[in-house]
């Protein structure tokens, strides 16, 4: 029986591992079984291999290693993220219990923040423009006295668009405010210097760039001495107890540093492939409207609307016709509700429940991606002449 063959298009989702990040993990799994925390040589040998992750990661993302924290991943960051900070202020000044954050963040944000009001915090979620972007004159104008946190995402996961994370965090700091962003789908897809941001904190994940699932990191400005997420024995500098997953951090430094590696070639690789079929798709489907910045976007996103086709029908149908593709987030895509993001955006609940998000990533060909086209002609005038 032949291999049926599959074309994976939903690298914002989750991606492969790569071969390198495997290979780096199985050697720590095989020989290094050592816990970090433990005098004898076994675990001075995983200390090193994990300080030598944290090392490389700080390194490719230009801060210093004492300001890189080890997670669960994007969700844990940004909760501990956000908790930290606002906590940190409100422990300075407890009339600082105001919170600015945008309608169009992943939901890791938009829950802890709906938690923190239930606590008492008060926050204001920036509307963005047709585009999904957030503009410097609503933060300006959102600021108050009470402001202890803003956290704006460095790009969205559903339709791509780029925020203009340094300016932002600079109106911030102008009125005294940290500032945090949640660069899950930024990092390892474009340069992410954190240091020249300058943001106080930044939230990523490993199995957005090839990096084993279930690992993440936050940066935090060294000079900000945020509450501990986890108690116990103290590992991550006494911020986040429990024994370190060791081959995570090292599959995940491993990772982060091909990616970063391979960033200037494959930005122009898959920014050209994205474009061929944005192109492509908005002249021969006449039903199909693209959705995000036209060029402030992610390299390997592509995110349409369909007039009057069912988003989920349509997932379906691609997955059987071979392509793997999302209607945006991963997290919500078992729900049936329209995306919150879709809905900033200005679409009506109708529009939004046609989405269809492509994301690409390293292993995909121009002839492959293309290749969906006509399956999506075919596909959305099916379901258009079925209503
Ligand atoms: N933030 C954004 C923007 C994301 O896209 C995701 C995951 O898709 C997360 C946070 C959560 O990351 P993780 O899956 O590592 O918990």
């Amino acid at each position: 029986m032949s291999e049926e063959r599959r074309i994976y298009l939903d690298h914002a989702a989750t991606t492969k591992l790569r071969p390198e990040a495997l290979e780096a993990m199985c050697a720590v799994w095989k020989t290094s079984y050592g816990n970090p925390s433990s005098v004898h040589r076994e675990g001075q040998k995983g200390r090193r291999l994990l300080e030598d992750a944290r090392d490389s990661v700080a390194n490719s993302l230009h801060v210093t290693p004492s300001e890189i924290y080890f997670t669960s991943g994007g969700t844990e960051s940004d909760n501990w993220a956000l908790r930290g900070l606002t906590s940190l202020v409100a422990k300075q000044d407890p009339s600082k219990r105001h919170i600015i954050t945008s309608t169009i963040e992943h939901p890791a944000i938009l829950r802890t923040c709906e938690s923190l009001e239930k606590e008492g915090f008060r926050v204001t979620y920036l509307p963005v423009d047709q585009y999904g972007v957030v503009s410097h004159d609503s933060l300006e104008k959102a600021l108050s006295p009470d402001t202890s946190v803003v956290s704006i995402m460095y790009a969205n996961n559903e339709i791509g668009s780029i925020e203009p994370i340094s300016e932002l965090a600079a109106i911030a700091h102008k009125h005294n405010v940290l500032f945090h962003t949640d660069a899950v789908q930024a990092v390892g897809s474009i340069p992410v210097n954190g240091h020249e941001l300058g943001v106080d904190a930044l939230s990523f994940s490993s199995h957005k760039f090839g990096g084993p699932n279930g690992m993440g990191g936050l940066y935090i400005r060294k000079d900000l001495h945020i509450d501990p997420f986890l108690l116990g024995g103290g590992q991550e500098y006494g911020l986040r107890s429990g024994t370190e997953n060791v081959a995570g951090a090292v599959g995940f430094a491993r990772a982060l540093e091909s990616a970063i590696s391979e960033m200037e070639q494959e930005t122009l690789r898959l920014t050209e492939i994205r474009d061929h079929l944005i192109q492509t798709v908005l002249s021969e489907i006449p039903c199909a409207h693209l959705c995000g910045h036209p060029t402030q976007r992610l390299p390997g996103n592509a995110h349409f609307v369909f007039d009057g086709v069912d988003g989920e029908a349509l997932l379906l149908y691609l997955n059987t016709e071979g392509f793997a593709c999302s209607s945006g987030s991963a997290c919500t895509s078992s729900h049936r509700d329209s995306s919150h993001v879709l809905r900033a955006i200005g679409l009506s609940e109708a529009s939004s429940k046609s989405a269809l998000r492509l994301t690409l990533g390293r292993e995909n060909t121009e002839e492959e991606v293309l290749s969906i086209v006509p399956v999506l002609l075919k596909l959305t005038t099916r379901l258009q002449t079925s209503k």
